[in-house]
């Protein structure tokens, strides 16, 4: 219990702990998909995961202390959390706020009864950072459905997912970020391929994703046409706050690198390891305390500063310093698989740099609308999409 806890989060801490007690032999061991997505049904009915989803929409209709509380019991159980994040921390409460009442009711619960898994269909070769700059089309077919051609890249989880939420453009002759719109892609339609991208550590999250004509219905539609933009940022700001509130669940707590070295007490007398753990140990713990005052924002349904994007930088720097710290430490035995617990987090680390907007993209937001310096210079801005020059026009 913390010192800001209201009897309501005691009662809701005791309770997710008491579930997870009883619960933990259940938890899967390996990274089987279908095993991860049973527990994540799991942790769906017993209201650990969507705790802020509507009770009509299958969650616990509680609030983000409720939300937290869970992942820090779960994170403190030993036990994995949700296995699609992106359905349950992204897609969802974008779903929650924007989607139909329809489409909530068909897509929202099965992600909490882990019966289906999404995938993200925003970035592309030529779009990441300036990701209103995306090129895949999406075109009236004539009867109420469109078509879409194009490809993503970058997909975590599309090898495993059921729906792609994929930002397009439906028309090429307003501004870029005007003419976009959202639909939900059956990941198994005609003309969707899905090719793996192996990593550094070894896995292939990531995948290519090509639509080759992809007709979808007019059910699809998220939102309105060429209102894909506003919902795409309400869905970046979701990713945003579950990685900056979620370094407990990611795992990166200052102990975890602290105790990394409880075989080595010989290292109390090495300055230099001492004061490089202090300085991570004190970085994470400002990621934890600034986690803390966006919730007390959020509780008075104040929205946080765009300032939070520090956290995650800061969350991420502090972690790959805890890893390299780890690496110099332990030597070679920490990227010795299948024992290491480090091999994994070393080598996917450096991605978080860009996921969920890089660094620089977070710094440049934080100058122009904390710091109040300059823009940067937009001369597409109001531009229409197919008279701004591509590379070598
Ligand atoms: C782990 C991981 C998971 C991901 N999962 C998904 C997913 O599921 N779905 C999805 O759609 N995408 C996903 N992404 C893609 C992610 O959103 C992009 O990597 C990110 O938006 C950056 O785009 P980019 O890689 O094209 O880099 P670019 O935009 O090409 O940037 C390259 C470099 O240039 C810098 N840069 C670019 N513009 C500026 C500027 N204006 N000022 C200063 N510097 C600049 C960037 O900071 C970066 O260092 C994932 C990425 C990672 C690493």
């Amino acid at each position: 219990m913390t010192a800001s806890e209201t009897t309501r989060d005691t009662n809701f801490r005791a309770y997710a702990r008491n579930w997870l007690t009883a619960h933990a032999v259940e938890a899967p061991t390996s990274d089987s998909v279908a095993d991860r997505m049973a527990w994540q049904g799991r942790l769906g009915s017993a209201g650990l995961i969507g705790v802020r989803w509507p009770v009509e929409d299958g969650g616990r209709g509680l609030g983000f202390d409720e939300a937290l509380i869970a992942n820090e019991e779960i994170e403190r159980a030993c036990v994995p959390g949700a296995f699609d994040v992106i359905g349950v921390e992204i897609f969802g409460p974008t779903f929650v706020q924007e989607a139909s009442a329809a489409q909530r009711a068909r897509y929202l619960p099965p992600i909490l009864r882990g019966e289906e898994i999404w995938c993200q269909l925003y970035s592309e070769p030529s779009a990441g950072s300036d990701l209103a700059g995306i090129r895949t089309r999406a075109r009236p077919s004539g009867d109420g459905s469109w078509i879409i051609s194009g490809q993503k890249v970058w997909t975590t989880n599309a090898q495993y997912a059921d729906f792609g939420l994929a930002l397009v453009r439906t028309d090429p002759d307003v501004p870029k970020h005007s003419g976009l719109t959202l639909f939900v892609v059956p990941m198994k339609s005609p003309g969707v391929t899905v090719r793996g991208l192996r990593q550094i550590s070894g896995e292939a999250e990531f995948n290519e994703v090509f639509l080759d004509d992809v007709v979808v219905g007019p059910d699809s539609l998220v939102g309105t046409i060429g209102g894909g933009w506003k919902i795409a940022l309400t869905s970046l700001m979701f990713e945003r706050f579950s990685m900056s509130l979620g370094g407990e669940g990611m795992a990166l707590r200052a102990e975890r690198f602290a105790r990394a070295f409880t075989d080595f007490p010989e290292l109390v007398d090495r300055p230099d390891v001492m004061s490089r753990l202090g300085e991570i140990g004190s970085d994470l713990l400002a990621v934890a305390l600034s986690g803390s005052r966006t919730l007390a924002l959020l509780r008075q349904d104040v929205m946080p500063s765009p300032s939070v994007g520090l956290d995650k930088v800061t969350l991420v720097r502090a972690a790959m310093a805890g890893g390299d710290l780890v690496a110099e430490v332990l030597g070679p035995d920490a990227l010795a698989e299948p024992d290491s617990d480090w091999a994994y987090s070393i080598s996917f680390l450096p991605g978080l740099r860009s996921a969920g907007g890089t660094e620089e993209i977070l710094k440049n937001t934080v100058g122009e609308r904390v710091l109040g310096l300059p823009p940067e210079p937009r001369l597409d801005k109001n531009v229409p999409f197919s008279q701004i020059p591509t590379g070598g026009s």
